[in-house]
């Protein structure tokens, strides 16, 4: 199974298979109110709290646009480098059910708000892959409708009715459940620097309908099914290989594939059949005659545009060629917001500390963070916005090896005090009296004991057994308690061995 996620390969016993997807994202957008309402969006309120009627579809209301969650829709679209469309207009999706009081869903459907763009993925490898973006079309949410509150009823909340979504439609360029893995996170992560949506799958904020088909190599693509409503990376390539798997065993056996939509029971770790797949047509779609098209000119997506922050393909292009960052290191600071928030935190601190350049200290920053710092994280099943110890406590941390207080190894000692009691460095550095001896008259004094109680070794040395100058910094270390400063030690240990 490990294989086919890195592969997207299906070994069948007619030979191989190729999976195909395309993921049908749905994002909700960050705003206070409700896309056509002046409703809160607000989560885990009281079950039909946040409902006018709009919402409820009362007779006779009428929509008003949010011009807030427009605005958002087209920052996404920039942040994709998609084309931006200056006309786009509202449909009604008509359909019955209990949750959707109006009986139709307003969407997009010919003319959306966003058309093609890319999202590039970085692979674990290092390579780069782009996936096409389709369209990105604004709608609205459905209510919720609850099963298991009652033995004989179903209850319906309307609360989410009406809220603003963000319909992020993917080409079918995905071919391994890795990438649609890659996908889903770069996206999230993307909405998250703009701010267009939270990007919380555990709350529901962002949810994909994922399209799976399998063909043979260089065939054209097969019938798709679609995985609805998927909540997590994990189950998305859990659901995919499960999926795949069980349409190449149709397709082997001779049978065909049903165009249906499937859901995906996380605890049997199987998908099973919903619904057959609705046709375009079966919706009615028209333009809503409540709502005018949306008209933008330049000028609105210029400020669009202006209000982007730094993307995280650029800030990592940065990261790499301006401050000299690893690629692993770069790629793992931007992969998420809160990372590259507390790096820049950090190194802003570190640099106001220190006196030094940004350059000098970025990648020294960057290997503390991406090891000491989230390996105490991930020990604690910590995330980074609730480290007990903050962009400026670490700079403080770092600040005191730069300028040679304390060595590196004392810094992973002082660290976990630090991340354990909450305490500054430098206090603890003090109250343990960890700071680095550079006094080169102490040193010499215990090198001179060292050499004198070593004979053996020293002649040894002497005759060409270089390897023990290692045996050396290690008594003198230990002597000091490892405080001794490193490089001073080997200047004295070599003037008095060699010289
Ligand atoms: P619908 O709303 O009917 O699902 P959309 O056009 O909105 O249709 O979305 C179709 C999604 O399915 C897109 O993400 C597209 O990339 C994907 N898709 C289309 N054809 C295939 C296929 N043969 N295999 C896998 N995915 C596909
Ligand atoms: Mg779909």
């Amino acid at each position: 199974m490990s294989d086919m996620i890195k592969t997207g390969i299906i070994k069948g016993a007619t030979g191989d298979w190729e999976m195909v997807m395309g993921l049908e994202v749905h994002a909700q957008v960050t705003s206070n109110a409700k896309l056509f309402s002046g409703s809160s969006t607000e989560f885990g309120s009281e079950p039909n709290s946040n409902v006018s009627l709009v919402d409820a579809a009362m007779p006779g209301m009428l929509p008003v646009i949010n011009g807030e969650c427009v605005r958002q829709a087209v920052r996404t679209g920039l942040a994709l480098g998609a084309q931006i469309n200056k006309y786009s207009v509202f449909d009604r999706k008509n359909y019955f059910y209990q949750d959707l009081p109006q009986g139709y869903q307003i969407s997009q459907f010919k003319q959306p708000v966003v058309g093609e763009g890319i999202i590039r993925l970085d692979m674990e490898d290092g390579s780069v892959r782009d996936i096409g973006v389709e369209r990105i079309h604004l709608e609205q949410d459905a209510g919720k409708s609850l099963h298991d509150q009652d033995p004989h009823y179903t209850f319906v909340d309307l609360n989410r009715s009406g809220v603003a979504l963000m319909e992020i439609v993917s080409k079918p360029d995905l071919r391994t459940p890795e990438e649609a893995g890659n996908y889903v996170k770069k996206l999230r992560s993307i909405l998250r620097y703009i701010g267009s949506c939270d990007g919380n799958m555990e709350e529901g904020s962002m949810r994909a309908d994922v399209n799976v088909s399998v063909r043979r190599k260089g065939e054209p693509f097969g019938t798709r099914c679609e995985l609805k409503n998927m909540n997590s990376v994990r189950f998305i390539i859990q659901a995919i290989c499960y999926e795949a798997q069980r349409q190449v065993d149709i397709l082997e056996a001779g049978g065909t594939i049903d165009q249906e939509t499937r859901l995906f029971d996380a605890n049997k770790g199987e998908t099973r059949s919903m619904r057959s797949k609705e046709e375009a047509h079966d919706y009615r779609y028209f333009p809503d005659p409540d709502l005018l098209p949306l008209e933008f000119d330049d000028a609105f997506i210029e400020k669009c545009r202006e209000s982007l922050p730094e993307l995280p393909d650029e800030k990592k292009d940065r990261l790499m060629n301006e401050l000299g960052l690893s690629a692993y290191n770069a790629s793992v600071i931007v992969a998420d917001k809160e990372n590259a928030d507390y790096y820049d935190a950090l190194l802003a601190a570190l640099v106001k500390g220190t006196g030094k350049s940004q350059k000098e200290l970025a990648q020294q920053a960057s290997n503390w963070m991406t090891s000491d710092l989230f390996g105490a994280l991930n020990k604690a099943s910590k995330n980074i916005s609730h480290s007990p110890v903050s962009p400026e406590a670490g700079a403080e941390l770092l600040g005191l090896v730069v300028d040679g207080t304390i060595s590196g190894r004392i810094a992973k000692d002082v660290f976990e005090e630090m991340f354990e009691s909450g305490k500054g460095a430098a206090a603890i550095v003090e109250e343990k009296g960890l700071k680095q001896v550079s006094d080169t008259g102490a040193i010499e004094a215990i090198v001179d004991d060292i050499i004198t109680n070593n004979p053996g070794q020293v002649e040894q040395y002497r005759s060409g057994k270089d390897k023990l100058f290692g045996f050396f910094v290690g008594q003198t270390m230990k002597a000091t308690q490892g405080k001794a400063n490193p490089a001073v030690v080997n200047e004295i240990l070599r003037k008095k061995l060699d010289g």
